[in-house]
This record gives C-alpha cells, structure tokens and sequence, in this order.
C-alpha cells in the first residue's frame, strides 16, 4: 500500500519545483501578504516556504497531511464552482510519502505555535508548542529519498533552482500585492525580491528588469454579450522592439498559475507572422472566466488546463493581439 501512495505521490509532486508550486499556492490561499522561498540543493535537500497567512488551527494538523484532507472544498458542487487554486487535498499529502515534512504554525489569537513532522500521510509525534509569528513555515526535506531512480534522473540533470525560480517571478508578476522572496539556502542575496507594489509594471521591473517593460503595450479584452461565457483578458504583451531567444508566457486563467500550450502556440504564431523580427514575445495574461468554464482537473499537477469555447477565446485574443501588433508597428 505505501508503494502505491509513494507512486501516486510521485506523480502529484514530479519535481522539487511542482512542490514549491503547490506549497507557495497554499500560502496564497491562506491569504499571505508576504511569502518568502528558500531553497537547498536544487530543492532536493530542502524546500522551506514561509508565509504570514492565516495559519492552521492546532485541531487541524493531525489529518492535515491525510489524502483528501482539504479545508477548500464543502460539498461535492463546490467543485464546479471552485475558486481558490488548491482543491484536492493531494499535494501535502503526497510530500509526505516522498519527503520529509515539518509544518510550523500559529493562527490568529493564540499564544504559542504549533511544531509537527509528517510521514507517509500522518503525525510522527504530537505537535510541540513552539515560539512562532504569524502564518506558517512548511520544510520539506530530502525529497524522493525514497524513489531511488527519481533522485537520480534530478542529480543527473539540470538543477531544477532555476525552474523555482521562474516560478516565484510569475506569481510575483500576477499577486503584486503580496512581498514575494526566492534564494538559495545560506545565500545574502535573493533571486527574486518583488516588493508588493499596486502596479503590475513595477511587479514586472521588481522580476524580469526594466529593459522589458520598456517594451511592453497594454492589452484588454473583455467579452460580455457572448451568452454565458463571460469572458474577460488583461495583460501585458511585447512590441517590435523586445528581441528575446525564447517566448516567456505568463499566463492566469481565474488567478492560478496554468499553461495552455494551445494559446502559447497561437501567439507564437501571431508574432511570428505580424513582427518575425520579434517572433519570442513577452506575455502576461489574465484572463476571467466562469469557473464551471475550466476544467484544471486534467492532470494532477493542475498546470496545462483546456478551456470550454477553447477555439473561440484564442480567436478572440489571437485577433486582439494582431491588432495591437499592428496598430503599434505603423
Ligand atoms: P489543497 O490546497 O488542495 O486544499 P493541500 O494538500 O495543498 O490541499 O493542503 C491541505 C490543506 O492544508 C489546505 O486545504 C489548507 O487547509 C492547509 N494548508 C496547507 N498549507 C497551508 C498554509 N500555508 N497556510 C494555511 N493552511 C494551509
Ligand atoms: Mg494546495
């Protein structure tokens, strides 16, 4: 049976960067204004994410780390209906079939936090008061020391530091009111420190400098009268002038962090057709659906999500994006 979950687990948590994905997303939704990331090893020594969110209620943690467990989810409808990223109870839960997990945390109101360590989906001791701020601090340690081969391909191939990193900087452009902090275990400096801002130009100048948003053109788009497709786009999107090696594609469908491959392709093509001396662009995309409109329960890594209307909602942002292509390049 613990096979069977460490697989499981496996899929859920691929990478030390899909469980800094899923542990920064918990801290979003638990409301952090500050969420700060640090990293040992590539993420294979250590992954520690703090947050001052609204913490975790002492009766809470010893199921915390039961598959299923989630405090996000009512009633089978919610389903349909959800808003907020994480809804399966899975990710905790499968870090701790793959790793060492110690949860640190105090809610609003108490005196004292609260200290625990999980293995395999439960406590390994009752939770120790412990001397604690506000929010909570989540240590995985020593991921995949139990899947010999999984620990081996990550040695073997490019530290996945770089991949956190990258995903640090998107949240920090879409959440730019919350102080987000990304470094390497024992390191001065942080790789990413976007200070909580209310314009999502300076988020971008905080993460990726301000020789691209000098480049950059507002775009928008909203779609009411398409009967109950409510759909709505804002962003940021490149002009002539941004010349990068590869395409960067920032893109919030109803605030999560996902990837549609077949909207990257789309504007690719855009680009390459309308500015092919500017054909790797630089994207960040919001865009507001109905949530019973995203179907995000594809995989579970959650990432690469298909839309209803799919074909319809790229026509109407390939169109919107050629426009202001051209508008701008005359
Ligand atoms: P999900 O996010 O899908 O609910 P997770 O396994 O990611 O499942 O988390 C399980 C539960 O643990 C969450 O529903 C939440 O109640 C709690 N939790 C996890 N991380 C935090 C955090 N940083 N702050 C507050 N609560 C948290
Ligand atoms: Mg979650």
């Amino acid at each position: 049976e613990s096979v069977v979950n460490r697989i499981a687990a496996g899929e859920v948590i691929q990478r030390p960067s899909s469980a800094v994905k899923e542990l920064v997303e918990n801290s979003l939704d638990a409301g952090a204004s500050t969420v700060s990331v640090t990293v040992k090893d590539g993420g294979l020594k250590l992954i520690q994410v703090s947050d001052d969110g609204h913490g975790i209620r002492p009766e809470d943690l010893p199921i915390l780390c039961e598959r299923h467990t989630t405090s996000k989810l009512s009633a089978y409808e919610d389903l349909q209906t959800i808003k907020s990223m994480g809804f399966r109870g899975e990710a905790l839960a499968s870090m701790t079939y793959v790793g060492h997990v110690t949860v640190t945390t105090i809610t609003e109101g108490q005196l004292h936090g609260y200290r625990v360590s999980y293995k395999d989906g439960v406590m390994e001791n009752e939770p120790k008061p412990c001397a604690a701020v506000k929010g909570t601090q989540i240590m995985v340690e020593n991921l995949f020391y139990n899947m010999v081969a999984r620990r081996k391909t990550l040695q073997n191939s490019n530290d996945d530091y770089p991949k956190i990193v990258d995903f640090i900087s998107r949240f920090a452009v879409h959440h730019i009111n919350v102080n987000f902090s990304c470094r390497k275990h024992g390191a001065n400096r942080a790789d990413v420190h976007s200070a909580s801002t209310s314009s999502r130009l300076d988020a971008i100048r905080n993460v990726y400098g301000a020789s691209v948003v000098r480049d950059l053109m507002e775009i928008e788009v909203s779609d009411e009268n398409a009967g109950d497709a409510v759909f709505k786009m804002d962003g940021y999107i490149s002009n002539a002038n941004y010349v990068a090696k590869k395409i960067t594609m920032i893109l919030f469908i109803n605030d999560r962090l996902v990837d549609c491959t077949s909207l990257k392709r789309a504007i690719e093509f855009v680009y390459s057709a309308t500015l092919p001396q500017a054909s790797k662009p630089f994207i960040y995309m919001s865009i507001n659906l109905p949530p019973e409109h995203v179907d995000v329960n594809i995989h579970p890594t959650k990432k690469e999500v298909s839309l209803l209307n799919q074909e319809r909602i790229i026509e109407i942002i390939k169109n919107t994006i050629e426009e202001k292509l051209r508008s701008s390049n005359t």
